[in-house]
């Protein structure tokens, strides 16, 4: 099997970044020909993959009437790296945003770009991600932008790496998203982008598919009917999502093979994506045994193999590298790389996400509009 790497340039959501801002009149590139629109609403369900949704029309009946395409999320498929890609509109490679935990270079510990936590000194969010973000070049052309979503994230760094220029309109509750999108729509030309996170952090404790994923999936479905018959005239709205998922039927121990924690300095990434970082002059053996370990499982690659296969798009900013691990070892079998002692919660996971399959890179792009 190859790893599907992410349609950068062409069908990705750096592309949908890009066609949202082309759609408002702000200019520039549109990849993927959004017609224009005085206001452009995009829903996005965070874990939705395309091939989850596509399993079960009969719980989502209004988002399976809409009419649309995919796209792919990007590697790794995760909600930072994914976040990053929909506000800079560039690459994993051109925001630095690489994966959901990943080594500060030099500092010697992890990032948990997600959380922003750390267990030294955290980095600046605004240095860190230093691009200029989406929301930023529309509000300069006079577009309204906001940001619909749980109001805890305001203050986070990660909100502060990636949204920069949004006006953040926190809403915890279904009935207070929706009235907050349309408070942010009654604009003469508005940018609004407005998220749900339950189906995915469902998904990870209970599997998707699962009883308790149906439920929010058809949760999910009736919020993106009523946000439809919000838009005003001349609107459009996408849905999509930062990644797709797998549930788990296999889980490789790093914190019980002491072989795999030989010449590993950190174990970075998540499950489905582990950047590792090695010690000095150990990463030719670290490819090897992870080689032989996980063979009929995951992709094993140098950083320099991953890099130049365009993983994470077609360039990677010098400065940039070494957030990469020296190796990367990514299942393609339904196999979670665990650490049960590091990430005691985590290691429990059903549902999981970050790597190069088809259910984890495709997502859905649906649209309805009242232009
Ligand atoms: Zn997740």
């Amino acid at each position: 099997m190859n790893p599907l790497v992410p349609a950068y340039g062409t069908a990705s959501l750096a592309d949908l970044s890009a066609s949202l801002l082309a759609a408002v009149g702000v200019g520039g590139d549109n990849p993927l020909d959004l017609a224009p629109a005085e206001r452009v609403l995009l829903f996005l369900v965070d874990g939705m993959g395309a091939e989850l949704l596509r399993a079960h029309p009969g719980v989502a009946p209004f988002l399976s009437s809409m009419s649309g395409g995919v796209l792919t999320a990007g590697f790794p498929a995760t909600t930072v790296t994914s976040l990053s890609t929909l506000g800079t509109g560039l690459p994993p490679g051109g925001h630095g945003m690489l994966g959901y935990q990943l080594a500060v270079p030099g500092a010697g510990y992890l990032l948990n770009c997600l959380r922003w936590t750390a267990p030294g000194p955290l980095v600046e969010p605004g240095a860190w991600q230093p691009a200029p973000t989406v929301y930023e070049r529309a509000a300069a052309a006079g577009v309204r932008v906001s940001y619909v979503g749980p109001a805890r994230f305001e203050t986070t760094g990660l909100n502060r790496a990636v949204y920069r220029g949004v006006r953040f309109v926190g809403a915890d509750e279904v009935d207070d998203r929706i009235a907050g999108v349309r408070h942010a729509l009654a604009e003469p030309r508005a940018h609004v982008s407005v998220y749900y996170g339950d189906l995915d952090s469902t998904g990870h404790v209970a599997g998707w598919g699962s009883p308790a994923w149906l439920d929010q999936l058809a949760r999910v479905d009736r919020m993106a009917e009523r946000l439809a018959e919000t838009l005003p005239p001349g609107s459009a709205m996408y849905v999509t999502a930062d990644h797709g998922m797998i549930n788990v039927a296999d889980r490789v121990d790093v914190d019980t093979l002491p072989a795999l924690r030989e010449g590993v300095a950190m174990l970075g990434g998540e499950s489905r994506a582990r950047h590792l970082y090695t010690d000095p002059g150990a990463s030719a053996a670290v490819l090897d045994t992870w080689r032989e370990v996980l063979a009929g499982k995951a992709w094993v690659a140098s950083r320099q193999e991953a890099v130049e296969s365009g993983w994470f798009g077609p360039d990677v900013r010098r400065e940039w590298l070494p957030r990469i691990g020296d190796v990367l070892a990514v299942p393609y079998t339904d196999c979670a790389i665990v650490a049960s002692v590091a990430e005691p919660h985590e290691a429990k996971f059903l549902g999981c996400h970050g790597s190069l399959t088809p259910a984890e890179q495709y997502v859905p792009l649906l649209e309805t509009s009242t232009r």
